[in-house]
């Protein structure tokens, strides 16, 4: 059983500032032993993390991390332990990114109305697959020509609901989601739930949904939750009988609130996603 396992990260290929290449190498530095990469509704990274998670001598799970719009939420299912070969997957994947181009020449368009203008050219600086514009790179631009001091300021303050660049999405939907990572050979798994604004009912049919539709796991230890929050989801867990992951979420190293391998271990009591793995 490895001792450092860390199953959601993100490269250049979606919304992180390191290649697939300098992650591995960061992730063997921490003293990581399992990896995997879940870049944003895309999976074209994960061939550059197998080369250099072979000459590193780090074990890589291949992973997405897929945006889903449930109930008018924008909820994240990462998918482990994927083949990439899967038709269903790519197609699917494809299909969720679809809006992303135009999404971002709207927040753009929407910024300049409020005042400011360059924003499209300046994010497109940023990003590095043009297939994923995510919101991260306009945050980067913005706090790079110094309207927010950070990027979680520039999300608070323009890029959500209710925010002059806030432009609403229609993801994948759950059912969907779910079905495209099952038809690759790979694990469901909720991530970050301690991220979405449900109430107690929806939160409870949500995991329902989730669990009958086939998903199997929810992350317990990520970067996006509190201490507190470990314990909170763990009983989810138990509740819904699903299996648990951990993960740091990590994006950059000046961004991230858990570098890769950070956490404390999954609580003994839960059957951790891997159990079946090694
Ligand atoms: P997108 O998929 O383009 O809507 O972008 C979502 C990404 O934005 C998430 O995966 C996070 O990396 C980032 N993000 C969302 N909310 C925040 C926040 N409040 N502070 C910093 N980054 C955020
Ligand atoms: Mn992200
Ligand atoms: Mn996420
Ligand atoms: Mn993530």
């Amino acid at each position: 059983m490895p001792a450092v396992i860390d199953l959601h990260c993100h490269s250049t290929f979606s919304d992180g500032v390191l290649a697939p290449r300098d992650l591995l190498a960061r992730a063997r530095d921490n003293g990581v032993e399992v990896l995997a990469l879940t870049d944003h509704d895309c999976i074209s990274g994960l061939p550059d993390a197998q080369a250099a998670a072979d000459e590193y001598g780090v074990r890589l799970v291949n992973g997405v991390e897929i945006s889903v719009t449930w109930a008018g939420h924008t909820i994240h299912i990462v998918g482990l332990n994927v083949d990439l070969a899967s038709k269903a997957l790519q197609d699917g994947l494809a299909a969720t990114r679809a809006g992303r181009d135009a999404r971002g020449q709207e927040i753009a368009a929407q910024l300049a109305k409020v005042g400011i203008p360059g924003v499209w050219e300046g994010a497109l600086r940023y990003v590095g697959n043009p297939d994923l514009i995510s919101r991260s790179h306009f945050a980067r631009y913005l706090v790079e020509i110094g309207v927010c001091a950070s990027v979680s300021k520039v999300f608070e303050n323009y890029l959500v609901d209710g925010k002059p660049g806030y432009v609403p999405m229609r993801w994948a939907a759950l059912d969907d989601a779910i079905a495209w990572i099952r038809a690759a050979g790979g694990m469901a798994v909720v991530a970050h739930p301690g991220r979405y604004a449900l109430t107690d009912t929806q939160f409870w049919a949500f995991f329902t949904q989730f669990r009958d539709q086939g998903g199997e796991g929810v992350e317990v230890v990520t970067g996006s939750h509190t201490p507190d929050q470990y314990g909170e989801y763990a009983d989810v867990a138990r509740r819904f009988g699903l299996r648990a992951s951990r993960g740091s979420d990590f994006h950059s190293p000046t961004e991230s609130r858990m570098d890769l391998g950070g956490g404390p271990p999954l609580p003994k009591d839960l059957v951790p996603v891997w159990r079946d793995w090694f």
